[in-house]
Parts: C-alpha cells; sequence; structure tokens
C-alpha cells in the first residue's frame, strides 16, 4: 500500500517484486537483506520488515491464504485500519472505507469540515463522513475512485473542480472557498541533526555496521559515526562514534563531503570523513553485524537512502 509514496515511485519496485517474488510463498522463503536490498531508496523500511513477517505468518499458520477477515487480517505485522479497509475492500468486497490523506482532503471540501486534516484527533470525524458515503455494494471500487479522485482531480492546490464528478455537491466549490480547505494546523518545526559518519579504509577494505533490526532504518547497512555532539568538532565526532560503536581507534583522513537528507520527523546534516584504522578489535555496541567490504561488493548490500548519496563518490584505495 502506498502511504506517503507515490505510485510513479513504487511502480518499478512493485515490478521487481514480482519478478523476483512470484508467489507469496517465494517472498516468505527469501532473507531479509535481499527483501531490504529491493526496497533500497524506498524509505519506511519497517514495512518491508512487516511485510517479510507478515507473508513468513500467512505462508506457515495460514496455509498460504491471506484472510479474509478484517479483524484477523489486522492482527498481522504492519497492517492498521488502513491497509486492512483497503485490502479487505479491493480485495475481498466487504465494506471498509479507506481514509487516506487523498481520501480527507476530497471529504474536508466536500462538506467543508473546519477540523483540520493532519491532527490525529479529527480522523475519528473524516472515518464517519468516508463510511457514510461508502458504496457497500462496490467497496473496492468506490475506495479506490475516492483516492484517485483525491490524488488526480481535487488536488492540494489548485484542484480541477470544472472537471470534477461531484462538484454538484461540493460545499466548497458551490462557495468557490476550495483554496481554504482542508484546514491544516502549522506542523511543528522539524529539527536538524548534525551526523558525522567516516569511512574506514584498511588493507583495501571497507568497514561497515548493520542497524539494529527494530527501529528506524532497521536491519540496513550503513557506514559508522553518530550524532556531533554541541560544540564539538565534526571529525573528532566521527572518532568518538566508530570508537564507541565499534570499539576500534580510527583516524580522520580527509573529508569527503556534506549530505542533507529529511526524514519524516527530522532532518540531517551528514559530514562523511575518510578515516584510517589505527588499533583495536571490533567489539559492538549497538549495530548487529560488521564486515570489512570492498568497493566493488557495495551493491550487495542494502543502504539507507542517505549513504546512497555519497556512496557514489568513494574513491577506491
Ligand atoms: Fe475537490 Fe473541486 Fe471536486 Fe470539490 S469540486 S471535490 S474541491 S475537485
Amino acid at each position: 500500500m502506498l502511504q506517503q509514496t507515490q505510485v510513479k515511485t513504487v511502480i518499478p519496485y512493485f515490478l521487481n517484486f514480482i519478478n523476483r517474488f512470484p508467489t507469496l510463498q517465494d517472498f516468505a522463503g527469501a532473507d531479509l537483506q535481499t527483501v531490504l536490498k529491493m526496497w533500497e531508496g524506498l524509505g519506511y523500511y519497517a514495512r518491508a520488515r512487516n511485510f517479510h513477517k507478515a507473508a513468513d505468518i500467512v505462508v506457515k499458520d495460514m496455509e498460504g491464504i491471506i484472510p479474509d477477515d478484517f479483524q484477523t487480517f489486522i492482527k498481522l505485522p504492519g497492517v492498521g485500519d488502513y491497509i486492512g479497509a483497503a485490502v479487505q475492500s479491493i480485495a475481498f468486497g466487504h465494506p471498509f472505507a479507506v481514509v487516506d490523506g487523498n481520501v480527507k482532503r476530497v471529504l474536508a471540501r466536500i462538506h467543508r469540515v473546519d477540523a483540520p486534516v493532519n491532527k490525529p484527533g479529527s480522523h475519528r470525524q473524516f472515518k464517519i463522513l468516508a463510511d457514510l458515503h461508502l458504496d457497500e455494494n462496490d467497496p473496492g471500487t468506490f475506495n479506490q475512485a475516492m483516492m484517485e479522485l483525491g490524488a488526480l482531480i481535487c488536488s492540494p492546490k489548485n484542484p480541477r473542480c470544472p472537471s470534477c464528478p461531484v462538484s454538484e455537491f461540493c460545499k466548497v466549490f458551490l462557495s468557490d472557498t476550495a483554496d481554504q480547505f482542508p484546514r491544516r494546523i502549522e506542523p511543528k518545526k522539524i529539527p536538524v541533526f548534525h551526523i558525522a559518519a567516516g569511512i574506514v579504509r584498511k588493507n583495501g577494505k571497507l568497514l561497515i555496521t548493520r542497524r539494529k533490526l527494530n527501529g528506524l532504518l532497521g536491519g540496513l547497512w550503513e557506514f559508522p559515526g553518530g550524532k556531533v555532539e554541541k560544540g564539538e568538532e565534526a571529525s573528532s565526532a566521527c572518532i568518538r562514534e566508530i570508537k564507541e560503536e565499534t570499539s576500534i581507534i580510527v583516524e580522520t583522513d580527509a573529508y569527503l563531503t556534506t549530505i542533507h537528507h529529511a526524514y519524516t520527523h527530522f532532518k540531517i546534516r551528514m559530514d562523511i570523513f575518510y578515516c584510517r584504522y589505527i588499533s583495536g578489535r571490533i567489539h559492538l555496541n549497538g549495530p548487529i553485524d560488521h564486515k570489512w567490504i570492498r568497493l566493488t561488493d557495495i551493491d550487495r548490500f542494502a543502504f539507507p537512502k542517505a549513504n546512497l548519496k555519497f556512496i557514489p563518490l568513494i574513491q577506491k584505495i
């Protein structure tokens, strides 16, 4: 499902997945590394992990049959009300209304809803409206039509009201107030974290570490590093963080680049340094695995998008 992600972004990933894993059994039997590598660049990696876990449960405990009962289906990892309603209505024709950002915007305009669409407390109000409109005879088509209406016609800016099939009962169209809806609350200011990371080189190989399976970017590989403390030099933070995470002593050789990346709730500015291994044995504190790899093998590992931004700049040793 496509929460926060556009269809055109997902299409090549979808085609790769279907090619590589033609059946649910194929997907459930794949190792997580392969799945994360194929998901690389899409973000929201918890979805990949949950999707993989859910496929495993369906194959092992449900004879490979996706449950057509809403309550059983939403107990699968990663499935909430939105995915539950979408799958149950589209795949099985069950009467559950989907409420996503597109649907909320359409409903907010049709009904001139004053409740802000981005306030969690107003979700229930939009759910009631969506249920009210739901075509119980064909809920799958109705839900897809609502999402498409929001994506293609009732767009956030400059909605195409003259082409809209529901304009005759849309309150904001009739009152010429489309530009005032939906209402939104001012989002909180997004913090920016300063990060330092190191490309540690030893005997022609580079050190990469693997993040814990749970949490942000869980299970992905990365170049070790961490937050720069207040008043600290980025290069010193790089050395300190690598020591804290891996126990080895390194020195920074040269600055490589700085990249900027935005996550959902924060942004980072990451300074990257080439580092020289000095001493010590790896004892991990935080990461769950490490590898010394050749640069030519880097494509075999799944990295967060922030790392993918500077990997092409790494020079062969
Ligand atoms: Fe959106 Fe305009 Fe259609 Fe109303 S008439 S639902 S504002 S596109």
